[in-house]
């Protein structure tokens, strides 16, 4: 069927959609909720230079050698090296307790 009037044409109006540029700055950070934590250590094996598992048998962050663990949860958040942003999202997506919680900023 090709009875349809033309439609009109836009020029000066046409809005493109453009993708939401990326800043350079975004950063990764992590932390874990102890109070669901597990133990089991699979983030320390995945990603061993972010966590690390301490002596109350549960894992942190860490920024290279802080540990954030006083206090830890929220508050003991570690920034994420470029580097290491893959194998910190795959720990939290393979851990058990479902408590590592990922942020961008
Ligand atoms: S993978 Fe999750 S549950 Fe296991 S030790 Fe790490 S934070 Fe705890």
């Amino acid at each position: 069927m090709d009875g349809q009037p033309g439609r009109p044409t836009r020029s000066s109006t046409l809005t493109v959609p453009r993708e939401k540029p990326r800043r350079e700055t975004e950063l990764m950070k992590v932390w874990i909720d102890q109070d669901l934590c597990t133990g089991d250590g699979l983030c320390e094996e995945i990603a061993p230079a972010v966590f690390t598992l301490l002596d109350d048998g549960l894992a942190y962050v860490k920024d290279g050698a802080d540990v954030k663990n006083e206090p830890g949860g929220s508050a003991g958040m570690a920034a994420v090296p470029d580097d290491l942003e893959d194998a910190v999202v795959e720990a939290a997506e393979e851990c058990p307790g479902e408590c590592i919680f990922i942020e961008q900023s």
